[in-house]
């Protein structure tokens, strides 16, 4: 069994219409939606759920008003400036906190407890390509990280049971979101690129990224005909960094077209050239 992480370094480089193209030319697959706060591979490919959790996870710690002796104990220990006192009431600043838990051991009236946060989902909902696993972040929390691994681990699960060929994973909006969890242990990174003027930068970026995390990385150049002089560039820097260029994909409104009836390109034009290209884009990578 295969894993391949579609990656790009910023949004709307047509990451996740690629990625269910690909879909569409697998046969055998579990897919992972690692896009924790829109779901877009989920919500294009129409995905019907079967099963959907919630994740119980710990989330900072909370002062007990009643039971606070007003020492200031935790302010004088919290390194973060997590602990402010409003008008003499000692509280827990959520976006500053790091969870470190020394001022629940310094409080000696045990005042200060871990808070829950059980807003946060995971689920496995059906498309007509495979079951795809997916995750709801709640509003302002950062375990995007913990969520997309346990939705690859449920993926993987059912892939090993399921005897599948491929786990096909869709990464979140930008490198810079979770990137670990997204690329760890998969078997190659393929990068999703627009030849603009930050290209390059974007892939030095992802390179020092996947080069991080020891994941192999190649590069799929997305329209690549809208700026033929940025994706010469491209291409000089893939060779000389040994960056595979599994393909160049060009501007075509058949991706649009088919957006718009609920198709990936693949399902509504399978004799086009861009379907052709993507074929080639995929073989090299399987
Ligand atoms: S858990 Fe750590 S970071 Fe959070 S308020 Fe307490 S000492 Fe500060
Ligand atoms: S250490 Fe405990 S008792 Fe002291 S101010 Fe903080 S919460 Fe209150």
């Amino acid at each position: 069994m295969k894993q391949i992480s579609i990656i790009a370094a910023k949004g709307g480089v047509g990451k996740t219409m690629l990625t269910a193209a690909f879909a569409s030319l697998a046969k055998n697959l579990v897919l992972v939606d690692c896009d924790t706060e829109s779901r877009d591979l989920s919500v294009f490919l129409n995905a019907e759920y079967k099963e959907e959790q919630k994740v119980d996870t710990i989330q900072r710690v909370a002062i007990a008003e009643d039971e606070c002796i007003r020492c200031g104990l935790c302010k004088a220990m919290c390194h973060f400036d997590a602990v402010i006192n409003p008008y003499g009431v000692y509280q827990i600043k959520e976006e500053h906190c790091q969870a470190c838990d020394l001022c629940l051991n310094a409080c000696p009236v045990s005042a200060i407890d871990h808070v829950k946060s059980e807003q946060n989902k995971w689920g496995v909902a059906a498309t007509r390509f495979g079951d795809v696993y997916n995750a709801q972040l709640a509003l302002g929390e950062d375990l995007n990280g913990k969520l997309i691994s346990i939705i690859r681990e449920k993926a993987q699960e059912q892939a090993l049971a399921e005897a599948k060929d491929l786990v096909l994973i869709d990464g979140p909006p930008a490198v810079g979101f979770a990137i670990a969890s997204t690329i760890a242990g998969v078997d190659v990174a393929v990068l999703v690129l627009e030849p603009t003027p930050s290209a390059i930068s974007d892939l030095q970026k992802s390179k020092q990224l996947t080069e991080r995390y020891e994941v192999p990385m190649v590069c799929l150049l997305n329209k690549s005909d809208l700026n033929p002089e940025m994706a010469l560039q491209v291409k000089e820097y893939c060779g000389e960094n040994e960056i595979p260029l599994i393909g160049e994909i060009l501007f075509d409104s058949l991706f649009i077209e088919s957006q718009m009836v609920g198709q990936t390109v693949v399902e509504f034009a399978p004799d086009s050239e861009t379907t052709n290209l993507l074929k080639k884009s995929f073989e090299a990578i399987l």
